[in-house]
């Protein structure tokens, strides 16, 4: 079975979660006797062609187009289903980002297919696609079968690694016909809400602060922890609510979906809807007063204790280890 992967370009580069995807849908498709395509859309897109096929891309379809410099929902999903009519493909592929997770349900509207999304697995099972995803706020995994192809999944960033097989992949533009309603929404501007941080839903180390530090003047102990350790920062819903950090950072059901290799909860309860938005972190270090706080049923390694005291020591300490 052959698969196409929708390849996301963000300020000029790849999507590290859609190299994610591209290196799992090689992994899928070496199973089934496949070989992988990658879709590019938007202006100036084709130089990433090259990457791509080293990535383990055989073949690169390329839309390009000033209209599509941006995100247009009906004229992507278009892109993405002319390529997949070019590469027969079984399966489509991306990441759940934000923009996957929207393109997703739209392609499957115009295949008339269904998808899944926030993938944390795919499994193949007699020749089939299978994916694994998270219901009930993260409580329990559902093992979804497609009854039509193409199965269209998105794929959770940061959990599934990245290969660098090497090759050189084909590639082809494509043309399209847009129409105008293609572009009935469009995005016209992007601002960078915090300028030369690391992206909270890509980054491999997270620091998320809570009530528990009592007012939005102490988030600096967060954010001193988060430099030293070189990681983006995050929060609860009860702070967003509060005002006291934007809702670009908070972590959770209402928020965004993280899967670091270290997420580090300060002052946070681990209410359910929290937990949904960062149960999958690899490791979790939770600070909290509060020994029966349900986030230490969640976390890897609990520090039972005040975050005024073992925030300051901590960054101290690793600041000493690591430098800076
Ligand atoms: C539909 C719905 C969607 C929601 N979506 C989200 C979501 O996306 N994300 C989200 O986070 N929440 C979400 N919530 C809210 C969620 O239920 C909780 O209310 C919220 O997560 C609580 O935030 P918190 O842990 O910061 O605050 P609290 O629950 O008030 O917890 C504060 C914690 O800090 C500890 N603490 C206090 N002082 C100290 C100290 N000095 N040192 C150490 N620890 C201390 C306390 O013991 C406590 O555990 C949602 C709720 C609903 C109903």
């Amino acid at each position: 079975m052959n698969i196409l992967v929708f390849v996301e370009i963000r300020d000029g580069r790849i999507k590290r979660s859609s190299l994610e995807a591209l290196s799992e849908a090689r992994r899928t498709a070496g199973k089934l006797g496949g070989r992988v395509a990658a879709a590019l859309v938007g202006e100036g897109v084709r130089a990433h062609a090259e990457a791509l096929g080293q990535h383990g891309a055989a073949q690169v379809y390329v839309t390009e187009s000033p209209r599509l410099k941006y995100y247009a929902p009906e004229a992507y999903a278009r892109a993405v289903v002319e390529a997949h009519k070019k590469w027969g493909a079984g399966a489509i592929f991306m990441a759940a980002t934000s923009m996957g997770r929207d393109l997703a349900g739209g392609v499957g509207a115009l295949l008339g297919t269904s998808a899944a999304a926030d993938c944390t697995g795919v499994l193949v099972d007699g020749g089939r696609i299978l994916a694994r995803r998270p219901v009930y706020a993260g409580k329990a995994y559902a093992t979804v079968a497609f009854r039509k192809a193409p199965a269209i999944l998105s794929l959770r960033p940061n959990v599934f690694p990245i290969e660098e097989p090497g090759g050189a992949a084909a590639v082809e533009e494509l043309a399209p016909a847009f129409e105008e309603s293609d572009f009935r929404s469009a995005v016209r501007e992007l601002t960078a809400s915090v300028q030369g941080k690391v992206e909270l839903t890509e980054a491999s180390v997270i620091v998320s602060g809570g009530r528990g530090l009592k007012g939005p003047e102490h988030f600096v102990l967060r954010d001193e922890l988060a430099a030293a350790l070189g990681a983006a920062v995050g929060a609860s819903r009860a702070v967003v609510d509060n005002g006291w950090r934007p809702h670009s950072e908070q972590v959770g059901q209402t928020g965004k979906t993280v899967s670091p290799n270290l997420y580090v909860a300060l002052g946070i309860s681990g209410a359910i809807q929290h937990l949904a938005g960062m149960r999958t972190s690899k490791v979790i270090v939770a600070v909290n007063k509060d020994p029966d706080a349900p986030i230490f049923k969640a976390a890897t390694y609990g520090i039972v204790g005040d975050v005024f005291e073992v925030v300051p020591a901590l960054t101290a300490q690793l600041k000493k280890v690591l430098g800076g």
